[in-house]
């Protein structure tokens, strides 16, 4: 089962204290979605990967991290409007904010995986937000260079779903109809990828279709 608990925490940016959910436990059960996005208990624990300071608005994995770029962002109108997208979900809004404070500190692994999981939020409530941030979303991604091989191949099931989940069918298929991974699994997706591509498909699947094809 999943555990929270709240403490108090001081915000880095504002120096004023809040109590803000911390994760204790937490597990899974079942498959994760082909863009390995977690099954439940972990899934919903997605409310609090980020908190949001208060008094300021700083929005971190812990409001106790240092931020790495001058604090006057926080107060632009691009923050404070989400860049003018109306997102449907506070959650939404986070994820995004926090995009755009990795993007200013050049992070490129936390700017994309902020663009994600924001795409992820607004499934479950905005589908034409999700199309238009799974773009960005793939945008970022190819800035990162990943080093490891398993960091090469989950980035590559990620970009085949953003792909074809932004409606960008065409490609999933001329990327990757001769790409091998190593691992069974893995090489399943991807034919799956370009099976629900050839159809269409733009909906969220899980690997439990995959290995019990
Ligand atoms: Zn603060």
């Amino acid at each position: 089962m999943t555990i929270i608990t709240k403490f108090e925490k001081k915000c880095s940016v504002c120096g004023r204290t809040s109590l803000q959910p911390v994760l204790g436990s937490t597990n899974t059960w079942g498959y994760p979605d082909i863009d390995l996005r977690p099954p439940e208990m972990q899934r919903s624990t997605i409310d609090i990967w980020l908190v949001e300071c208060p008094h300021c608005g700083y929005v971190a994995s812990n409001i106790e991290n240092e931020l790495e770029v001058p604090a006057d962002i926080l107060k632009t109108d691009e923050y404070l409007t989400c860049e003018g997208k109306n997102f449907k979900s506070k959650l939404s809004e986070r994820f995004y904010k926090h995009y755009l404070i990795s993007k200013a500190e050049n992070n490129h692994d936390s700017e994309f995986l902020s663009l994600l999981h924001c795409a992820w939020t607004c499934d479950d409530n905005d589908d034409k937000l999700a199309v238009e941030i799974r773009k960005m979303a793939l945008k970022s991604m190819y800035k990162i260079e990943p080093q490891e091989d398993d960091e090469k191949n989950a980035l590559k099931l990620i970009e085949a779903d953003l792909l074809r989940r932004s409606l960008q069918f065409d490609e999933v298929i001329r990327k990757f109809k001769d790409v091998i991974l190593e691992d069974k699994t893995q090489n399943d997706i991807i034919s799956f990828q370009i099976e629900l591509s050839m159809n269409k498909d733009s909906a969220c699947h899980t690997v439990e279709e995959v290995v019990k094809k």
